[in-house]
């Protein structure tokens, strides 16, 4: 089991934070690797090629958001953002340069953990998400193949747009989409009133689902940012 443990990459300036990350994650073994900085963090990266990576957006010397796009230069390793910040802008900038997920802090320990392993998973391309399978989810089945999908066993009738809006969110369960991010994959481009038509939809989709306004069975609304289908380890 110690030479097959997951390595993780924490960069946070916070010393408590840092500390209180690595415990968590070391007890339950994960092998971690910690840096104080953006610059420190980069070269641990380069070094190590960590399994994910465990982000803080504000640090000393580079803004999160630029360590971002230094890793995707060069990798598709799930990126997990510890967000201080309530500007939905930076959660919603870090998502569309990549990062897989946020959680904001404060923070506790079965949540993290759980964001861990859904980042983890939903990058090795998670068994229930693939295309042409199926999608399982606590009694909802989307079948790719029929483009139909069930609930507890009965059908549930979505429009074209719907239905490709749903299929999205199944297919990155786990990942916080932005709005911007569903739009561009649903209409392939976006005009000012894309995220009102996408917000509609996914209205008259959680209706059909039963779902009443406020609960996330199955899709979790982050306001400002955008949809997330929930994972099968939550
Ligand atoms: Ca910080």
């Amino acid at each position: 089991m110690s030479n097959n443990k997951y390595k993780v990459l924490l960069v946070e300036d916070e010393a408590s934070i840092r500390d209180f990350v690595q415990t968590i994650m070391e007890s339950n073994s994960y092998q971690v690797l910690s840096a104080e900085t953006g610059a420190q963090g980069h070269l641990l990266f380069l070094s190590h090629q960590p399994d994910l990576v465990i982000l803080d957006l504000g640090l000393p010397d580079m803004d999160g958001l630029d360590f971002i796009r230094l890793v995707r230069k060069s990798s598709p390793v799930p990126i997990v953002i510890l967000s201080a910040r309530t500007q939905e802008w930076d959660k919603v900038s870090a998502l569309d340069l990549g990062a897989n997920d946020y959680i904001t802090k404060p923070f506790g320990t079965s949540e993290l953990l759980a964001r861990v392993r859904v980042a983890l998973r939903s990058s090795r391309g998670g068994v229930d998400s693939l295309p042409g399978g199926k999608f399982t989810l606590a009694g909802l089945v989307i079948d790719y193949e029929k483009r139909m999908v069930t609930l507890s066993g009965a059908e549930i009738r979505l429009t074209q747009t719907e239905y490709n809006i749903l299929a999205v969110l199944a297919q990155h369960a786990g990942k916080m989409m932005t709005y911007s991010a569903i739009v561009q994959a649903v209409w392939g481009g976006s005009d000012p009133g894309s995220v009102k038509k996408l917000q509609v939809n996914m209205a008259n989709i959680r209706k059909k689902m039963g779902s009443r306004p406020g609960e996330s069975r199955y899709i979790v609304n982050e306001l400002g940012v955008g949809y997330r289908m929930r994972g099968e380890e939550e």
